[in-house]
């Protein structure tokens, strides 16, 4: 095996091992859809370099388009790929446009004026304006974080990349045709020993957007609760911790109120788990479009919390008396329509700087009041537990 046999290996496997780890990560994140692309891309910048260093038993006409075509799908595949990442419309008629003329010529300079250095200034001409389109539709999107900058300055490296091999082969710094071969050449040299470089600063570029995307899905799973999508014990936690320590919060009166469907079980035992399920989902939607709190969570399997960074006592007690009212309208499938469905409500202002397990604590000894008091009512629990809204 010589030298440059395993050279010419190198863009092949490179391109193959990040081709399937791209597709490996799109089956773990289905939602991140331009991977499929990207992975489309590293397959054909590795097609190429097979058909181009390794068919050289089929050299001509039919070879270099193949050749061509590859490349420019490899390059197009990584540019759409950036664009759909970030939401960005992906230029279809500037893209079909510009490779349409770049094909055009293309075939001219191989069929009708034979010139390596036209098909070399054509192929990258074509790269270069794709990736600047590219560029320009990634900043129109306004690139929002280091990773979305990081894609802009990689889009202007292939810009660059492309318009400096043609303009050193003009120079004559670059020879394209050593001994009648193209692939001999120092230009296509630097193709084979820039393409690793190139491919696996991109490679990185889309992995670090990838796990920081993921990432902060996963954050947002973690904090969610996958039944209803309300906040979980956890996500609502946090997200009240961080609004009592928010600037300012030191001088809001916050309110903690707790809800409980009432003889749950029985709706479970009467209509099965189902049903139950879509009674909770029901109540979660009832609760979330009250809308005076971002922060509403099911803290538990029919219980659920909401948070008010300030709110006066009345009007809580109307907020909570609305919910009441609103619940037993609610229609589930399975159901008949006049069951009983009711909801018990338990009220917390915040005592000075009193800890969220302490006003969770009180909220729940005012829900308990409610409960044992007949039910489908709302408590308020300051000092001394008092009922205030009662069934009407
Ligand atoms: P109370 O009026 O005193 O609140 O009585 P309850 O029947 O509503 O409360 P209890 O604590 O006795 O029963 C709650 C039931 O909720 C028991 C449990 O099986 C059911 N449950 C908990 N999580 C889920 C869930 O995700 N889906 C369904 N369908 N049922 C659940
Ligand atoms: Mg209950
Ligand atoms: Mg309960």
């Amino acid at each position: 095996m010589t030298g440059e046999f395993i050279f010419a290996l190198l863009n092949p496997a490179l391109s193959a091992v990040l081709g399937l780890t791209f597709l490996l990560l799109w089956r773990l994140r289905p939602n991140h859809d331009y991977l499929c692309v990207l992975a489309l891309a590293f397959v054909c910048c590795g097609a190429a370099f097979v058909a181009n260093d390794f068919l050289q038993h089929w050299e001509g006409p039919g070879l270099r388009v193949v050749v061509n075509l590859l490349f420019t799908v490899a390059v197009g595949a990584l540019c759409v790929s950036a664009m759909v990442r970030v939401g960005a419309p992906v230029p279809v008629a500037a893209f079909a446009a510009t490779n349409m003329l770049g094909a055009v010529l293309f075939l001219w300079f191989l069929l009708v004026a034979p010139s390596t250095e036209g098909r070399i200034y054509t192929a990258n001409t074509t790269l270069a304006i794709m990736g600047a389109v590219t560029v320009w539709q990634l900043l129109r999107a306004t690139p929002k974080s280091a990773v979305d900058w990081l894609f802009v300055g990689l889009g202007g490296l292939l810009v660059t990349l492309a318009l400096a091999r043609p303009l050193a082969t003009v120079a004559h710094a670059l020879d394209t045709n050593a001994g009648g071969s193209l692939q001999a050449s120092d230009y296509w040299a630097t193709v084979q020993a820039m393409t690793p470089v190139l491919a696996t600063t991109t490679a990185l570029a889309f992995f670090a957007a990838w796990t920081v995307r993921a990432l902060s899905e996963l954050r947002m799973e973690a904090d969610r609760d996958h039944l209803t999508g309300l906040l979980n014990r956890r996500g609502f936690d946090a997200g009240v911790h961080a609004a009592m320590a928010a600037p300012g919060a030191g001088r809001a009166q916050p309110a903690i109120m707790l809800v409980d469907i009432d003889n749950f079980k029985q709706v479970n035992d009467s209509f099965g788990h189902i049903a139950g399920d879509k009674v909770i989902a029901a109540a979660s939607r009832v609760l979330a479009s009250f809308g005076q709190t971002p922060l509403v969570g099911r803290t538990g399997g029919e219980e659920f919390a909401l948070f008010f960074p300030q709110c006066q006592r009345s009007e809580l007690l109307a907020i909570a008396e609305s919910i009441r009212a609103a619940f037993p309208r609610v229609q589930i499938a399975g159901m008949p329509d006049d069951y009983p469905l009711s909801i018990s409500i338990g009220i917390h202002t915040r005592h000075q700087s009193e800890p969220l397990s302490a006003m969770v604590a009180s909220a729940d000894e005012a829900l308990y009041h409610a409960k044992t008091s007949g039910k489908n009512r709302a408590v308020m629990a300051p000092i001394a537990l008092k009922t205030v809204a009662a069934a009407g």
